[in-house]
């Protein structure tokens, strides 16, 4: 399961402090030491730790704990309370458009689960009685395209696509299409690669200013850890990216990527990807996130 060493760690050392009736600066620099080695140790971004660490000793030698008659109680609950803050606090909704339908464009490297999500997303707003669209704008892998209607058929949920034609003009003409038959959300599968590349990012950023969308939402797979964290740098710097989803939850990472996403790109992590199925997608709960870490 995601987070169990780290997991594992935390409640270690923060047990260790629970008991004490009083602490000390250097309670708190040992306990503080062997959280900063977890979380690097789980891949969590290394300036994302610095400046945890940094904050939570600074809030560890206040009045509230050192005058508290349960000091290791209190550090327990700012860990918490800082592991969650930088996950996101709450819970973040995805933007709508006022003259509906909500555009929403996916991207990300190939493999990291985009079209999967796109899918998962379309199913999560059909339940709430919406009408999406997806769009296979993925036109250099055919077999994108036939992922998408297979998973579109499969969710009773329409897939638009014109083959291998341009992804910009698909994409225009999907709206148009949505307008007509009042689809309130259209959902956008785009290009992935293996690696970022000019060619990749000239073609997003046509679709982008081609549609307009009201959500790019990045998707990144937890498994590959800090060079998630990289790849949502540099999609942020030539994107208008507004939300991050975190793919592969279910699997055996070591969540750095769900630790840092967020501290590095500025974007809030909206959805997390628990699994192959398509009702295995859920909003990202910071806080539950949190608690899970800490037990
Ligand atoms: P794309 O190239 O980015 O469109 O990636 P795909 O959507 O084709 O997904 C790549 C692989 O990852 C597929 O085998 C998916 O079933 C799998 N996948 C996607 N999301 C998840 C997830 O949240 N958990 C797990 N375990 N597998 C996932």
């Amino acid at each position: 399961m995601v987070f169990e060493n780290l997991s594992t760690k935390l409640q270690d050392t923060l047990k260790r402090l629970r008991g004490k009736g009083k602490l000390t600066e250097k309670d708190v620099d040992v306990a503080l030491r062997e959280v900063r080695l977890a979380l690097l140790e789980a891949d969590v971004n290394f300036k994302v730790v610095k400046d945890f660490v940094k904050t939570v000793k600074e809030r560890c030698l206040g009045a509230e704990v050192l005058e508290s008659l349960t000091p290791g109680q209190q550090v327990i609950k700012i860990v918490n309370d800082e592991l969650t803050k930088l996950m996101g606090e709450s819970v973040a909704k995805l933007n709508q458009s006022s003259a509906p339908p909500t555009v929403i464009m996916m991207v990300g490297l190939q493999g990291s689960g985009k079209t999967t999500s796109a899918a998962k997303l379309s199913n999560l707003l059909k339940k709430k009685q919406h009408s999406p669209l997806l769009v296979a704008a993925d036109i250099y892998r055919p077999a994108a395209i036939k992922q998408l209607q297979v998973l579109g058929e499969q969710l009773e949920v329409p897939v638009y696509q014109m083959g291998q034609q341009d992804p910009v003009q698909t994409a225009k003409a999907a709206l148009e299409q949505a307008k007509r038959n009042r689809n309130d959300y259209v959902i956008i599968d785009t290009a992935g690669r293996l690696h970022i590349d000019e060619e990749l990012m000239a073609e997003l950023t046509r679709i982008e200013k081609a549609v307009n969308p009201d959500e790019i939402l990045l998707v990144v797979d937890a498994m590959t850890g800090q060079d998630a964290v990289n790849v949502a740098q540099s999609f942020k710097e030539k994107l208008g990216l507004s939300g991050v989803v975190l793919t592969k939850l279910d699997g055996d990472t070591r969540g750095g990527a769900a630790l840092s996403v967020r501290a590095v790109t500025g974007c809030p992590v909206k959805f997390a990807g628990l699994g192959e199925k398509t009702d295995a997608f859920e909003p990202f709960y910071p806080e539950r996130m949190a608690s899970r870490i800490l037990g």
